[in-house]
């Protein structure tokens, strides 16, 4: 499996995991470019980001995801435990739920047929204040 290979502790990973450990938010290479120390920042390329980037994907450190609609891509630290988000499609803010809504689910009459080892969920929508702009709108 490639997450028996050894990662080597780079300076430029040391450094791009430690923005991914701290954000609050998923990043954008961009954004983690953007978040380098200034004086770092002349020695890389957002190539080197990407790179560094695939390497943790690769490794399943982090956990990539794609916006809906548009081409956007997003990266945040794996820490072990999964999360659901509500997005808002305006400001992109991300709510985390409190609870896994799969088990929830109705999916036991299935469970001879399919046994469920991992899943991918997220809820699209408007955030209150979107939802309040848009409701101004409309009247
Ligand atoms: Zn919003
Ligand atoms: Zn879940």
């Amino acid at each position: 499996m490639t997450t028996e290979k050894e990662l080597k502790w780079t300076k430029q990973r040391k450094h791009v995991r430690e923005i991914l450990e701290t954000a609050e938010m998923p990043l954008t290479a961009g954004q983690i470019f953007a978040k380098l120390p200034t004086e770092e920042q002349e020695h890389y390329a957002l190539s080197t980001i990407y790179r560094i980037l695939a390497a943790f994907e690769e490794h399943q450190l982090v956990n990539k995801s794609t916006w809906m609609g548009d081409q956007t891509v997003t990266y945040e630290w794996n820490f072990g435990e999964h999360k659901h988000f509500a997005v808002c499609l305006d400001c992109h803010k991300r709510i985390a739920l409190e609870h896994c809504p799969i088990a929830l689910l109705p999916f036991r009459k299935h469970a001879e047929e399919f046994t469920i080892t991992d899943h991918k969920l997220e809820l699209y929508g408007y955030c209150k204040d979107c939802n309040k702009l848009h409701q101004a709108e409309e009247h």
